[in-house]
């Protein structure tokens, strides 16, 4: 199978083109696992994590992603879940242990042994892959394959922090930073909170406009002060500047959600910033996001397309993953990013 690699981790500044298209043996699926024709593969800012080494993949070579969209192409001697030919999806969560204590009581997304799509296993930068069928997930016929490969992961997590929110319906959100996540938590508030009024801060123009054409009650700069003192907020971005200056859009006993698996160095003089009456006291709360469980990815599936939420999708061929994920992380983003994977055998 074509599959893009990953090598060595590394700056993108000083290796651009940090995958590499090779011919890999096509996977064999173990009893209780899928082999699954991969059709689209969503690209995350998780990737970037991993090839600039924020967070190391655990071995090396490895084939990242985990916004994966396919078909059943073979089934294990045990694999029972679905039949060849069904359309499928794998999130981030490829497999966790069942017995800690984390698992048993539904934080599977905790456990120790959490292994992740594209980090601990192969992923979905390739044409085939194989995935535990526990951790497979039928996809809502409304969907086309690049539409709903964004949903796996963007989607999940960003459903997965809204919860964490505690948002009740009239209460006012910020989202901070406005790439794939932001834009499907977006449409995603406007239905489950209807009377609550949404802010959108990001650095470029090009996302605070694509915000208030989704709905977005205001939109403005990262450094800007929100109309209104905000009751929950959720960071998407890789920086600590906005960290400190949402926390001074927070209302008191407001909650800022920090969805980000990893934050980068470069602004972290930023939190010598923090001012202890005007950032935390009031009781505002701070907590992160981690991973994403199995009830998050079914549960926005069917909520998304029940809506529906459509994301916006940019399709890039496999061979440009590279390409993709530089635009990334340069913030050329207009919603999501997706690998469309076309059969060449
Ligand atoms: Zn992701
Ligand atoms: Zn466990």
């Amino acid at each position: 199978m074509r599959a893009m690699v990953l090598d060595a981790v590394g700056p993108v500044r000083d290796n651009p083109r940090p995958l590499r298209l090779a011919e890999l043996p096509d996977p064999v699926p173990l009893r209780d696992e899928l082999l699954v024709r991969v059709s689209a593969c969503g690209v995350c800012h998780t990737e970037l994590d991993e090839i600039e080494g924020r967070m190391q993949p655990s071995r090396l070579p490895i084939v990242l992603g985990h916004q994966i969209v396919g078909r059943v192409e073979a089934r294990g001697d045990e694999a029972r879940a679905f039949r060849v030919g069904d359309r499928v999806g794998v999130a981030w969560i490829y497999s966790v242990c069942g017995n800690c204590s984390f698992c048993r009581r539904g934080q599977e997304n905790l456990c120790d042994d959490f292994r992740a799509t594209g980090r601990d296993a192969n992923g979905g930068y390739a044409e085939l892959a194989t995935v535990p069928e526990a951790f497979a997930y039928p996809i809502p016929e409304i969907f086309t394959d690049a539409e709903a490969a964004p949903l796996l992961c963007a989607g999940a997590i960003g459903y997965r922090s809204l919860r964490l929110t505690g948002l009740e319906d009239g209460q006012s959100l910020g989202l901070v930073g406005f790439g794939a996540s932001a834009h499907l938590v977006l449409q995603l508030t406007r239905h489950r909170y209807p009377r609550s009024r949404t802010h959108v801060f990001s650095r470029t123009e090009g996302e605070r406009a694509f915000a208030r054409e989704l709905g977005a009650s205001w939109a403005g700069d990262i450094d800007d002060t929100s109309p209104e003192p905000l009751d929950a907020i959720i960071d998407t971005t890789p920086a600590w500047t906005p960290i400190v200056e949402a926390l001074g859009n927070l209302a008191p006993g407001g909650r800022l959600v920090i969805n980000a698996i990893r934050k980068e160095d470069v602004d972290k003089n930023a939190l010598l910033r923090l001012d202890y009456p005007a950032h935390l006291w009031q009781e505002k709360e701070i907590k992160s996001v981690a991973n994403v469980a199995r009830r998050d990815v079914a549960e926005f599936l069917r909520l998304a397309a029940e809506v529906p939420i459509k994301p916006e999708v940019q399709e890039y061929p496999l061979e440009e993953a590279n390409h993709a994920l530089l635009e990334l992380k340069q913030k050329i983003i207009r919603g999501a990013k997706v690998l469309r994977i076309t059969r060449t055998i």
